[in-house]
């Protein structure tokens, strides 16, 4: 396939504001692909050369990408950089400036001349090998490219929706249970999707997990007490509930790799869990733990604002040997050659104390089984005196169901009265240019949503107007400016319009006092039902760097947390 077409499929996923539409678009966009180009398109589509754990990373800033339009050009600088104020969005600069026809270059050509500018070492080999492609493009094609460069595609296209897109591909929608399986156990729609175009239905049946390749997360239910706790899960395994990272370590050979909860390549932050993880004796191991910083002396946990210090790039070392981290297992998901995943919990857990046998960073959690209300009261105050955030509860005898969220594992958190017991993460989709002291800052209030995975469509919860300092607002201006959309996206399905749309990206945190039912507000409404809303909603962090918006609260965790509300308000 011409790169140029690719382009004009990109150009049209761009301009719909249908999610059905878009769905249309790339069926077409993937069945036109050369089969062994199929990969690279999906990749490219995300905005990717490689899946986001591999961590290549372009390392070109805007302002380099327009140096390199001036060159390519012919135009000056300062002309580019009136235009890109202008647009906020080199992509458009691009299309503006480029006047040549293209050489024609097929996908795999440009996939790989953009893998040699990300692989490059210094900024002015990235610079000259950027001019010499844009050299070769047309405006459109360029347009993309360097929307790609700089990590900002702005198609918003979802992984639900490639999948479903995929399945197709296979002649039926309904395989999209298999291919979302495959894509569970190795993260990569690349390979999927190639396992797919080569392998068929066969190869993806028998897909499996391979360390290097982290698994989808399993994901917990919430419960409102000890009672539902028990009435759900029956005799069950119950855990102290850590306030840490999620980690997924595998180990191949001499190699380790760590992942967090969305996948993201941390290795290099945690050498001392690297170091643990080489002395366990398994040749291939994939494990699951949280890690959080212990005071050695004391015993007692750090809070989440010491752990998370971790996540840095430079005096990783330093602060291993001040707040060194430990990891309390709790998984066991792939061993020598088995995959675990498919076993009961129990013997994940049975072979999981086999391996970690020194404790020293590695630990494994606090366990215990129960059958009853009080058992599992009595365990949760002992949690929280600890200053823990409450426990785990887990069914015996359930696999691990990577990449879902269900009562085979349950968590129950303390709760503090008149303020919700969970925060919410949620996508901002748009924003209000704001009143009063806020207009002068050009935003005062955000609009929100949660996803809903059955429609892969994000839909309105709240407005979101406090919590961040003016530095803040500052910043996010600016990057919702970046990503700032003519029209609503088409996974955005709301019926308020704010100032400014953007494409569903940045996740927040908020917490709120409670959730309302709102007719002003599409999560969770049916028909001429109202939807729900948060009262009192306010922002907590900055925003999560650590999460995609496909990783954002779902309409259904919004309803039970509604309904948990109640219940726990009427006793
Ligand atoms: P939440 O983030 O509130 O949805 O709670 C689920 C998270 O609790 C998991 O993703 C883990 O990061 C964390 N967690 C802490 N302790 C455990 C444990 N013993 N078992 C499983 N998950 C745990």
């Amino acid at each position: 396939m011409k790169f140029l077409e690719l382009a004009q499929f990109f150009e049209r996923l761009e301009g719909t504001t249908s999610r059905l539409e878009m769905f249309q678009i790339l069926y077409e966009l993937f069945s036109q692909a050369d089969k062994e180009e199929l990969g690279k398109v999906v990749y490219l589509t995300m905005g990717e050369l490689v899946p986001s754990f591999r961590g290549l990373e372009f390392g070109v800033s805007e302002k380099l990408v327009m140096e390199a339009l001036s060159k390519a050009s012919g135009l000056k600088l300062s002309s580019i950089q009136k235009l890109y104020k202008e647009f906020g969005d080199v992509g458009k600069v691009a299309l503006e400036v480029l006047k040549r026809e293209g050489k024609g270059l097929s996908v795999s050509q440009v996939y790989e001349e953009l893998y040699s500018i990300a692989r490059a070492r210094g900024t002015l080999d990235k610079v000259m090998l950027l001019i010499n492609l844009l050299k070769a493009l047309s405006a459109i094609e360029a347009k993309f490219a360097v929307r790609i460069i700089v990590g900002n595609l702005r198609l918003g296209v979802g992984e639900a929706t490639i999948i479903e897109a995929l399945a197709l591909l296979l002649g039926d929608r309904n395989y999209r249970q298999l291919v979302e399986r495959a894509y569970n156990l190795c993260s990569d729609l690349g390979l999927v999707a190639e396992t797919l175009v080569h392998k068929g239905l066969e190869g993806l049946a028998e897909f499996k997990i391979q360390p290097g390749y982290p698994i989808r997360m399993a994901l917990a239910e919430r419960v409102a007490d000890a009672e539902e706790l028990i009435r759900r899960l029956g005799r069950c395994a119950i855990e102290a509930k850590y306030d840490g990272f999620r980690l997924q370590v595998h180990k191949k050979d001499k190699e380790v790799y760590i992942y967090s909860r969305n996948s993201e390549p941390m290795t290099e932050m945690f050498p001392e869990i690297k170091q643990a993880i080489m002395e366990i004796s398994a040749r291939e191991l994939i494990i699951e733990g949280e890690a959080l910083a212990v005071n050695e002396e004391t015993g007692e946990f750090y809070p989440f604002q010491i752990t998370i210090q971790r996540k840095r790039k430079y005096g990783v070392y330093e602060y291993s040997k001040e707040y060194p981290l430990k990891l309390f297992c709790f998984d066991l998901l792939y061993l020598d050659g088995e995959d675990y995943t498919v076993k009961p919990f129990m013997d994940r857990r049975k072979r999981l104390e086999d391996l970690i046998t020194f404790r020293n960073t590695l630990e494994l959690s606090d366990l215990k089984i129960v059958q009853s209300t009080k058992e599992v009261e009595e365990f949760f105050e002992d949690a929280i005196l600890r200053g823990l955030e409450g426990i785990m509860g887990k069914r015996l005898d359930a696999p691990y169901t990577a990449g879902s969220r269900n009562f085979n594992w349950v968590k129950l958190k303390r709760s503090y009265k008149g303020q919700l017991a969970d925060t919410l993460d949620v996508v901002i989709v748009g924003y209000f240019y704001g009143r009063g002291a806020r207009a002068k800052l050009g935003i005062g209030t955000l609009l929100t949503a949660v996803y809903e995975p059955s429609s892969d469509t994000f839909k309105t919860l709240s407005k979101v107007g406090s919590g961040f300092t003016e530095e803040e607002w500052v910043s996010l201006k600016k990057m919702l400016d970046e990503i700032k959309l003519d029209h609503k996206h088409a996974r955005v399905d709301s019926l308020i319009t704010p100032d400014v749309w953007v494409e569903p990206k940045y996740v927040i945190t908020v917490s709120a006092d409670e959730i309302t039912r709102s007719p002003l507000h599409t999560a969770g409404k049916v028909g001429d039902e109202p939807g729900y809303a948060l009262r009192f909603p306010r922002a907590v962090g900055f925003v999560r760097s650590d999460k995609k918006p496909e990783d954002a609260t779902t309409v259904e965790e919004v309803l039970r947390m509604y309904q948990l509300q109640k219940r726990v308000k009427i006793e």
